[in-house]
């Protein structure tokens, strides 16, 4: 549990050195079973340690650390309770929450936002914390890595605590494409047979993992 702890820590301090994870604001889960290890409340992200995580049950129920979990933990509770997702990343990116102040969807301009599932959805703003926002974020993830959360923030999940950093990553870095595209004129947006193309060549190369370079002759 205490490795569980360690990894949660650190995951939250190279986001906050990526700049994701801004101050005190943002939230970091890995599950471990039946336990979740999630960033305690009013912690500075970019001195995180093992200490500013606490162990709940899926419950809720604190079963290691001294600290209060996150206000959010009901978000991270939910979507532990009803998707496959074994970490969450919560942040407040700066071009993740531009983007979900504006957009109700985040359009596929590059063809990398396919390894988040495709269009992005923006959920509808709810007060952070509640329960509303919890099960908007749910179905915001329906089939997909990453949400926005309107006039928010951003949760990126992955089946593992590395796979939902470099979720949240490269989140972040499509937001700041479309704001920096947006900013040349109307960005193409990537069509439906477009899309499945890369899809259809990807998958049978395992894209987006690393192989031998046998593989690419
Ligand atoms: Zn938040």
């Amino acid at each position: 549990m205490s490795t569980l702890r360690e990894d949660v820590a650190a995951a939250a301090r190279r986001l906050a050195h990526e700049g994701l994870l801004v101050g005190t604001a943002g939230n970091v889960s890995a599950r471990d079973g039946d336990v979740v290890a999630v960033t305690a409340s009013g912690v500075t992200l970019a001195g995180c340690r093992p200490a500013d995580v606490t162990v709940v049950s899926p419950a809720g129920e604190v079963l290691e650390g001294e600290l209060k979990p996150t206000p959010e933990l009901a978000l991270h509770l939910a979507l532990y309770a009803e998707t496959s997702a074994v970490a969450v990343v919560h942040t407040h990116g700066p071009y993740s929450t531009a983007v979900a102040c504006v957009l109700d969807e985040l359009p596929v301009l590059h063809y990398q936002q396919l390894l988040l599932g495709g269009v992005i959805r923006v959920a509808p703003y709810a007060t952070p914390g509640s329960p509303e926002l919890a099960e908007a974020v749910r179905d915001a993830l329906a089939d997909r890595r990453a949400a926005l959360m309107g006039n928010h923030g951003s949760v990126a999940v992955g089946a593992s605590l590395e796979a939902a950093v470099e979720n949240a990553l490269l989140l972040e870095w499509l937001a700041t494409l479309h704001h920096r595209a947006s900013a040349l004129g109307t960005p193409r947006v990537l069509t439906e047979a477009e899309q499945q193309a890369v899809v259809g060549a990807a998958v049978p190369r395992g894209y987006g993992t690393p192989k031998p370079h046998e593989e690419d002759a």
